[in-house]
């Protein structure tokens, strides 16, 4: 078996290495340099990190080389201001203090008996005693940390890799470049030298980059390394020192902290040249670390002196500083990779390469020791082949993993923000000096500076709002909308959804490139602040290969339009959201290659059996008049393409859409082979969590039938597609615009559906001010269903037949139609018989005729009586943005949205809703009907866009949506509910008023 390769011999590549080994899989490390770190770097293993380590390394070993944390001591230029002690481990024998004179002036008992002790050695540090069930590698009451220096860490797990697995580190050797197998088996590794001499080759069936905040892997993979570094300019020096009564003697220590390190105590404290720290550097005696945030305060490279001087004028401790054993400077980063893993899961990034950030809290080394030992175990059980879905296995290495390290960003920088800001001195010396900005400002995700908010804290109208075209000019959003906007729900817990099922949380549709150009584009515009928490899932629009109908003429599964991006950032998309894929059971493009061989072979072609031959189904020649008008079709023409074979040859294929659109025949050999080979592409290269079956009613050709959702054979083949995707955790959602109760038994038989019907029924609601249709609707209505109010396509008619009173529908369609809006119709064949008997015919007389050219042009694949009949069209769909249906006013549309929210099931939001779009005529002039409601938002207009109040709200709205506990329970109408309210039930009630003008949302947590 190929080794797995890590890159880095710092603690996390040791770690992981150590753990790898562990579990019996072969394991390579290497590192560019040629002898292991004498520098402290990292001073504490927090207990989480002891018990991680601890099947390595029992924890009791760490007294050995380090001291447990027993407090923190937080002072203001030197005098102490707030102690916090932390419990010592049972059995520990609290030690004396270090500086026999500060403990001298210390009023209690305690403290004087430890000064006593003190004296008794000449420096103080006697050893600690090492509670014994420690030192036999209990875990049980372990200490809160231990003081441990990086390199005494790094040394106890290079030594236990030598001795325990025979695994020596292979030093002074660098990873040059890389490359992952064609067939993802393998990630082939170029190693050299450091100096670059002496190149070598190595197969690897994994890559584990653990080379740091510089890493190497991560350049090679090209990730961004997202985020910023705060313009603040920390001073870091590692010292032996002395205590020595003559430093400070001025002041007289009022505490032993005060006057000299203790041990075991962390001494924090701004002062009047920036804020400090002394750290004790683990069992190394007489040595300490001071870090010192000095900005402009110390201009030139940091000297010894420099930091005496802090020491003795800003401070009260009592340290001569006797040696410098490290002097560095630093600025802080706060980055993170968006995805953990790339090369198809071969190649995957822990500890530093991964994240980086501020120091406080003493997190970096520990979150990346715990990233280790996350990833080992379940690579090496993928790397056997024991792990049945490998990639699904490392995939929660990520959804594990990569919210710790964007949580320790967060709350470190908090910490080193809480920590310079909360003193008023330390405010003051802040903003009187010149570097205001590093502390005041705050960078987004991609590094740009957003230090322009306002001071009450809600940002402005962008500037240049009068130049995005697009970016309706609205009143601000009332006050009466300020429940939503999360007060009540602040606090509440996120609630997640199992990672098998369908995501509770808002899901967000687009196309990949309608927000900018690309599946990168959309990445970053998802990664705005503004968008944090609102999704939590996607649904892309097709992303393959497609020769028509914006991407619903697939050419393959296999890959992603280059035109769009790669798998990989369709990857990483779905680290972010539960992605939900399309698939479309009826057709694929004739560019697709099996379309191609059969064009070119005809029957002989293997893929002969996949095309539904119009024969197979008339074997008489054609429908009759009779047959064909029972036919459900989508085009005015009878549903049939005729292909012109290499041969020479005219074949009637069956044709239900367009002509890049040639219907397949999943029950044949061949059409369920693509089939079934296509759906896995989508689960283990889209690693789709959900995949929506487009079209899916059309397969189930029967003569004599309207060949739509034909039992039993749409079930069965629903079923078998089912037992595709199962294994992967993957669910269906059944797309289709049909009479409501088909969409109640889908979900009966445990599919996914949209619920359709709400666009139509809540435009009624609010047009006509009565809530009885759509409470009727929401008291039969599927609850495994996503709730839509604006799709790519339009607002479906039939769907709501049967639910809005008769009137109301063409009442409706006026009104979009006066806004310019548009009517897409569906066709259906009329016999002569019924055409003569059709007044509509007669009015329509144009329509008729030319879908009776239509017949013409295909009369030689119909029986002579279909000739006589003609196509009548009525309305299927309305099509227009819902923000445009709702005339753009912000209060109608949020309302809409919240009561979509609120109503069973999961809510989705088309891109266009998102950002309130209003209807795009040209864009429409120039493509099709649809097109009014597939605007194209370039990056800066939507980023734009996203300044608006009224898109601000929905987001809000989003959050509350996904945050609030009550959505996990069940929601409650029936024939009783009053129209105005719904009830979620599960901590609590969530109400809203839907006719009044103001709509408090009322939650509580009980
Ligand atoms: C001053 C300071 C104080 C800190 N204090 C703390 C603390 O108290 N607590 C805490 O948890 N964290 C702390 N940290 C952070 C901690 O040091 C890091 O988080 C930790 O070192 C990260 O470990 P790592 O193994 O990911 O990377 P590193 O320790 O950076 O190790 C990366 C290794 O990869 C090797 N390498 C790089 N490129 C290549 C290549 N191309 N080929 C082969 N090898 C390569 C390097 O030589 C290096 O040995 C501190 C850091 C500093 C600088």
């Amino acid at each position: 078996m190929d080794p797995v390769l890590v890159v880095g011999a710092g603690p996390v590549g040791l770690t992981a290495a150590a753990f790898l080994a562990h579990a019996g899989a072969p394991v390579r490390i290497i590192d560019a340099n040629a002898a292991p770190t004498t520098l402290s770097k990292a001073l504490v293993l927090w207990r989480r990190s002891l018990l991680t380590l601890a099947p390595l390394i029992p924890p009791g070993y760490w007294h050995s080389v380090g001291e447990p944390v027993l407090a923190a001591c937080f002072a203001d230029n030197g005098e102490l201001a707030a102690q916090l002690q932390v419990p010592a481990p049972p059995g520990y024998t609290q030690q004396p203090h270090l500086n026999a004179a500060a403990a001298a002036a210390a009023p209690s008992a305690s403290e004087a008996s430890d000064a006593g002790d003190a004296a008794a050695g000449k420096d103080g540090q006697a050893a600690a005693a090492v509670p014994e069930q420690q030192q036999c590698g209990s875990v049980h009451a372990l200490p809160a940390g231990m003081l441990v220096v990086q390199a005494d860490i790094e040394g106890a797990l290079v030594t236990l890799l030598r001795d325990s697995y025979g695994i020596e580190v292979q030093r002074n050797t660098s990873l040059a470049a890389f490359s992952v197998a064609e067939d993802s088996s393998s990630v082939l590794c170029t190693l050299t030298d450091t100096d670059g001499s002496n190149q070598q080759q190595l197969r690897a069936s994994y890559l584990v980059g653990c080379d740091g905040g510089r890493s190497a892997v991560r350049k090679l993979l090209g990730v961004q390394f997202a985020g910023t570094t705060l313009d603040q300019r920390w001073l870091l020096g590692d010292f032996r020192y002395e205590v020595d009564a003559a430093v400070n003697a001025a002041h007289t220590p009022q505490h032993p902290c005060e006057g000299s390190l203790q041990r075991g105590t962390l001494f924090i404290s701004p002062t009047d040249v920036g804020l400090m720290g002394l750290i004790p550097l683990g069992k190394r005696q007489g040595q300490v670390r001071v870090i010192w945030n000095a900005d402009a305060h110390c201009p030139g490279e940091p000297t010894m002196q420099d930091f005496q001087q802090l020491l003795s004028t800003h401070t009260r401790q009592q340290m001569r500083l006797t040696e410098a054993l490290w002097l560095s400077e630093f600025k802080i980063n706060e980055r993170q990779v968006q995805s953990y893993l790339h090369g198809n899961g071969r190649v995957l990034l822990a500890g530093d390469a991964a994240h980086i950030h501020s120091p406080a809290g003493g997190l970096g080394m520990n979150t990346g020791l715990q990233d280790a030992a996350n990833l080992a175990w379940k690579l090496s059980l993928v790397a056997a082949g024991e792990a049945a879905a490998g990639w699904q296995l490392l995939d929660t290495y990520q959804e594990e993993r990569h919210p710790v390290g964007a949580h320790v960003i967060r709350m470190s920088g908090l910490l080193l923000r809480a920590n310079a800001l909360r003193n008023p001195f330390v405010r003051f010396v802040r903003n009187s000096s010149n570097s205001s900005s590093s502390n005041g400002s705050s960078s987004n995700a991609n590094g740009h500076d957003s230090s322009s908010s306002t001071t009450n804290g809600k940002k402005p109208y962008p500037k240049d709002e009068q130049e995005c075209s697009k970016c309706v000019k609205e009143q601000r959003v009332d006050e009466n909308l300020k429940p939503i906007c999360g007060r009540d729900a602040e606090g509440l817990p996120q609630h997640h959804t199992s990672r098998r099922g369908v995501s509770n949380q808002v899901q967000l549709s687009t196309y990949a490139d309608a927000i900018g150009d690309n599946l990168s584009d959309l990445t970053a515009f998802l990664q705005q602040d503004e968008l944090q928490g609102a999704f939590g899932s996607l649904h892309l629009l097709p992303i393959y290969p497609s020769t028509g109908d914006r991407g619903f003429a697939p050419v393959t599964y296999q890959e992603v339009d280059p035109q769009m991006g790669n798998w990989d950032q369709v990857h990483s998309l779905g680290h972010e959201y539960q992605l939900c894929l399309e698939y479309m059971v009826n057709h694929i493009s004739p560019g697709s290659p099996q379309f191609q061989d059969y064009l070119q072979h005809g029957e002989a072609s293997r893929y002969a059996s996949m095309f539904v031959k119009w024969r197979d189904i008339w074997p008489e020649g054609g429908p009759s008049a009779d047959e064909l008008e029972k036919v459900r079709t989508r085009k005015p023409a009878p549903p049939v393409l005729s292909v012109t074979l290499a041969d020479g040859s005219c074949m009637p294929l069956w044709n239900t859409f367009s002509d890049q659109q040639v219907d397949i025949n999943p029950f044949s050999e061949e059409g369920w082979a693509f089939t079934e080979a296509s759906l896995r592409s989508l689960c283990e290269k889209g690693r789709a969590r959900l995949i929506r079956l487009d079209a899916f009613g059309y397969v189930t050709k029967k003569a004599g039938t309207s060949c739509f959702m034909q039992s039993p054979e749409v079930w069965q083949l629903l079923e078998r597609i089912k037992a595709v995707v199962k294994p992967y955790g993957v669910q269906l959602l059944c797309e289709v615009h049909e009479d409501f109760k088909l969409n109640i038994e889908l979900a009966r038989h445990g599919y996914w559906v949209y619920d359709f019907a709400l666009p139509l029924l809540m435009l009624h609601a609010l047009k006509f001010k009565t809530a009885e249709p759509l409470r009727h609707w929401l008291s039969i209505c599927p609850r495994r269903q996503i709730t839509t109010l604006d799709t790519h396509d339009g607002m479906g008619v039939d769907d709501v037949a049967g639910l809005a009173p008769l009137a109301a529908v063409p009442e409706l369609e006026r009104s979009i139609v006066c806004r310019g809006g548009s009517i897409n119709y569906k066709h259906f064949y009329v016999p002569a018989a019924q055409f003569e008997a059709d007044a509509s015919c007669d009015d329509g007389g144009e329509q008729c005729r030319r879908s009776s050219d239509t017949l013409q042009q295909v009369s030689q694949f119909l029986q002579p009586d279909c000739l006589q009949g003609c196509y009548k069209s009525v309305p299927h769909q309305y099509n227009e943005t819902y923000f445009s249906a709702l005339g753009e006013d912000p209060q109608q549309y949020l309302l809409a949205r919240a009561i979509q929210f609120f109503t069973p099931g999961v809510p989705m939001v088309y891109y266009v809703g998102l950002l309130a779009g209003v209807d795009d005529i040209e864009l429409m002039k120039r493509g099709s009907i649809r097109d009014i409601n597939r605007h194209h938002f370039s990056l800066e207009e939507a980023a734009c866009c996203l300044q608006r109040p009224v898109v601000q709200a929905l987001l809000e709205l989003c959050r509350f949506r996904n945050r609030h506990p009550a959505f996990t329970g069940r929601v409650f109408v029936d024939d009783a509910t009053p129209p105005h309210e719904l009830h979620w039930l599960a901590y609590q009630h969530v109400k809203r008023r839907l006719l009044a003008r103001a709509y408090p949302i009322c939650a509580s947590k009980q």
